[in-house]
């Protein structure tokens, strides 16, 4: 076994990780930081982010007006002083970022560029071309290397040990060489993205499996409001590849099978750019009406995204769905329609946090996808999780910096790590019931899309919780084929996998207690949102025999809940 310390640990190489990394460096110089990842950085997930990054950089916007967008996106579940307190930290950010050379879009005056985006009563979408992700995350990790930050690529982290409720250690498998490595920190960020592939048809890369969430949970830190899973309007059918929400805002239609701009009869004053829940559920409806396209990628209905009239801003503004209709589809966007279907997109919940980024155990925060803080409560506003991964970011680094200032890394808690070891390489590995992970993987996705999709109801609810139920007894029975010890995935699946089924019940329980229906979450036999009984958030806390899910009202400070309409 191999033994690394750091003062400052940090587990995620995506934007919210090497954001947090850059401020802890910088905040002491003196501190090693440490990143752990299972990727290389620069494939986290973060790269593919496209459309944009809020911000109140205009005089004629407000932090006022980016809370309440924030809030009514939110369907009221956001906690309102932590949503007022990250708009006002956003700003700097992206004037820090620019002075470290990220490209972002400007106007013919040379100022900073910013596009609508949807429900937003401002343009304030900050943005680098379609590539903002790509291009933050180039800017963070060439950043990154002026400082005293290790690199630990391709280990992949398995678990957290806790000592009487205090840190202590994070177990990790070496991915090059199959060495099991403990990790200790004073201070420990996760940053560890969000869950979006427990379902099948996904905006997201295929590594973002809910690690983080499942580790945190597994060790006794509370999850918050896992039930909220957003679906993205268009996602380009077949693949599922994000085709963002800025092809909307640019001026781009949707049109149903009889080539009708649909959106109006839902959406009358926003159309195509109201929020994602309502436009994702317009896209539904219009489907179930009927009025889907039968085309030729296989069983899915879709709807048609129409650019043809902003042909002359796709190559400027959104060259990489331009090209990525062309590459998958073989589209031409310019003169072409694109074929959409809501795509699951992103984690509302996460592990329980505040804007302070502390979770329950001293010394550990969370920054980004991994946190539910609650800015985006029942909804997430589009271009509003970039700037938390860089805003919160940098929050969790200093504060995680200043912690590791004055604490000591504990004694290795040797007894847990080793029975960890014996769980991988004796239970784990050596497990010979004959089922493949793959399919239990694959299993589980297409219950998570079936039963608890955009629409859900109490049986399906109940059908999916059996199903998870099923699959985690065929999870005890794995085989794992791959006994090698270098680049095992068929290993790291397993974990993958493990942390899912958890994850993807607690989604479900919880989206079977909330009989009502709030931004992304939409119950055909609750369809009100029922302010007097769920302006609360769900927490859920490990226990051997399942979620304990409790609540927790929200923080409402000057916007009260109102009819919600786009
Ligand atoms: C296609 C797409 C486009 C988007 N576009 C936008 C946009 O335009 N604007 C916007 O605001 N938001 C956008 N989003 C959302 C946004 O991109 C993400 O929420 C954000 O990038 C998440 O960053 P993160 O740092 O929290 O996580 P990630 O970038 O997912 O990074 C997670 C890190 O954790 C590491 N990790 C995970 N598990 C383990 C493990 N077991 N052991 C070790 N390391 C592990 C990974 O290696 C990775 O480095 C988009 C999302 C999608 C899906």
């Amino acid at each position: 076994m191999e033994k690394i310390k750091e003062d400052v640990l940090i587990l995620g190489g995506g934007m919210a990780g090497l954001r947090a990394a850059i401020a802890a460096a910088e905040y002491n110089p003196k501190l090693s930081v440490g990143l752990v990842s299972k990727l290389y950085p620069l494939r986290s997930h973060s790269v593919s982010a496209e459309g944009g990054t809020s911000a109140v950089l205009n005089p004629k916007d407000s932090f006022d007006l980016h809370s309440y967008d924030t809030i009514k996106g939110s369907d009221y579940l956001g906690d309102q002083d932590a949503i007022e307190e990250f708009v006002r930290l956003v700003p700097e950010q992206i004037y820090t970022t620019d002075h470290w050379g990220c490209p972002w879009s400007r106007n013919p005056d040379g100022t900073i560029s910013q596009r609508d985006f949807g429900a937003l009563s401002f343009p304030r979408a900050t943005f680098a071309a379609d590539k903002t992700g790509f291009h933050v995350m180039q800017t963070l990790f060439s950043r990154a290397m002026k400082y005293n930050i290790h690199f630990y690529n391709e280990y992949f982290a398995t678990k957290l040990i806790l000592n009487g409720g205090q840190l202590n250690s994070v177990t990790t498998i070496d991915l090059r060489t199959g060495n099991f490595v403990v990790f200790q920190g004073k201070a420990l960020i996760f940053a560890m993205g969000g869950a979006g592939r427990l379902y099948q048809f996904a905006t997201y890369a295929h590594s973002v499996t809910g690690d983080g969430d499942g580790i945190a949970y597994r060790a006794g830190i509370p999850l918050k409001d896992m039930e909220f899973i957003q679906f993205h309007p268009t996602g380009l059918v077949p693949s599922g590849i994000l085709i963002t929400e800025a092809a909307r805002s640019e001026g781009g239609y949707l049109l149903n099978s009889k080539k009708e701009r649909f959106m109006g009869t839902y959406a009358p004053h926003k159309f195509e750019t109201a929020s994602r829940d309502v436009v994702s559920r317009a896209i539904m409806w219009e489907i179930e009406a009927g009025r889907g396209v039968k085309g030729e990628y296989g069983d899915m209905e879709y709807v048609y995204l129409d650019m043809r009239h902003i042909a002359d801003k796709l190559d400027e503004r959104l060259p990489m769905i331009t090209e990525i209709a062309k590459k998958f589809n073989g589209i031409d966007a310019h003169t072409e329609l694109v074929p959409v279907h809501p795509a699951t997109h992103y984690t509302m919940g996460g592990i329980d946090s505040n804007v302070k980024t502390t979770t329950s155990v001293p010394g550990v925060f969370v920054a980004g996808e991994n946190a539910c803080v609650s800015i985006h409560g029942a909804n997430r506003l589009g271009s509003n999780s970039t700037n938390e991964c860089l805003a919160l970011g940098n929050v969790a680094g200093i504060a995680a910096a200043e912690w590791a200032v004055s604490h000591s890394v504990p004694d290795l808690d040797v007894a847990q790590v080793n029975d960890e070891e014996k769980r991988i390489w004796e239970d784990m590995l050596k497990r010979d019931g004959g089922e493949n992970i793959a399919k239990i993987r694959e299993d589980l996705r297409i219950n998570m899309d079936k039963n608890v999709g955009v629409f859900r109801t109490a049986d399906p609810l109940r059908n999916s919780l059996k199903n998870i139920a099923a699959l985690k007894e065929r999870y005890e029975k794995i085989t794992i084929q791959d006994k090698a010890d270098t680049f095992n995935l068929e290993l790291e699946w397993a974990f993958e996998v493990g942390f899912m089924l958890d994850l993807a019940e607690i989604i479900t329980a919880g989206a079977l207690q909330r009989t009502e229906s709030r931004g992304a979450h939409y119950r055909r036999d609750f369809p009100d949102r029922d302010d007097a009984n769920f302006m609360k958030h769900t927490i859920a806390t490990y226990s051997k025999d399942g979620p304990v899910l409790t609540y927790r009202p929200v923080v409402v400070t000057k916007w009260q809940p109102t009819v919600r309409s786009y």
